[in-house]
């Protein structure tokens, strides 16, 4: 049984300040919620604050974003080795709004993938299809493509550090869920791919999440899914109960 890892990713919502408030509504909403794994990936700026506010808790911090090189002449960039000495312990690699407004390809995904497991970091990978991809029916060619070059040479024993979140662009922040079929077979064929990289050994311990518009009413559904091994939550992360319920929906 694969363990299911709820993530938050709350995009460019909160100040360190309502980041304090909202810690300490989710840790009485995760208290003794301990059948998944809890992390809110968070701004740069909110690093610290979501840290220190989940102390001896189980809910994990992670960033939205890393450099890949490993220190230089990157003016508003964040190293690995910076987010590892905060004590970071994930990081968002390649999300859909990354890749459609600031440029980033399946070759700077992956070199950022190779810095963040380098340093220590846990990856979660984001890859998905446009709606013209899904309608011209090369939904797999994509994720195939994205998986295959986004892993470029990370190692199995890596794999171990690396969430893939699938996340269909078309349903990202546009209350369009993927059905709970679409969102199975797309993990599904994830997984596979996965299978013909590192073997069939790696890819059922592999965590596949779903992302998109994922919420307190459809959660359930999505989790039941063989192959949906927990979420990547935009918009209904930044509300403590409602983030509540997904996470009692992965118990
Ligand atoms: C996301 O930001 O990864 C995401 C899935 O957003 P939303 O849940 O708002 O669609």
């Amino acid at each position: 049984m694969r363990r299911k890892v709820i993530a938050g990713n709350w995009k460019m919502n909160k100040t360190p300040t309502e980041t304090k408030a909202f810690v300490e509504e989710l840790k009485a909403v995760a208290s003794g919620k301990d059948n998944c794994d809890i992390v809110i990936c968070v701004p740069f700026v909110d690093l610290q604050a979501a840290l220190e506010g989940t102390k001896g808790t189980k809910i994990k911090v992670g960033a939205q974003n890393v450099h890949f090189a490993p220190s230089g002449a990157y003016t508003g960039e964040v190293s690995a080795a910076m987010l590892v000495d905060l004590g970071v312990e994930y990081v968002v690699i390649g999300h859909s709004e990354r890749r459609q407004y600031f440029g980033e390809t399946d070759e700077t995904v992956n070199a950022r993938v190779k810095a963040a497991l380098e340093a220590g970091l846990k990856v979660i990978l984001c890859i998905g299809e446009l709606e013209k991809e899904r309608d011209q029916g090369i939904t797999a060619e994509i994720l195939g493509k994205q998986t295959k070059v986004d892993l470029l040479g990370v190692t199995a024993e890596q794999m171990k550090n690396v969430i893939i979140a699938y996340e269909p662009v078309w349903a990202i922040g546009t209350g369009k869920t993927a059905t709970n079929e679409q969102a199975d077979e797309a993990c599904g064929i994830v997984r596979d791919v996965v299978a013909s990289l590192y073997g069939k050994d790696v890819a059922d311990k592999a965590i596949v999440q779903y992302g998109g518009s994922m919420n307190a009413k459809n959660a359930a559904d999505l989790l039941k899914c063989e192959n949906v091994d927990g979420g990547l939550i935009g918009g209904a992360s930044l509300k403590a109960p409602d983030f509540g319920v997904i996470i009692d929906a992965a118990q």
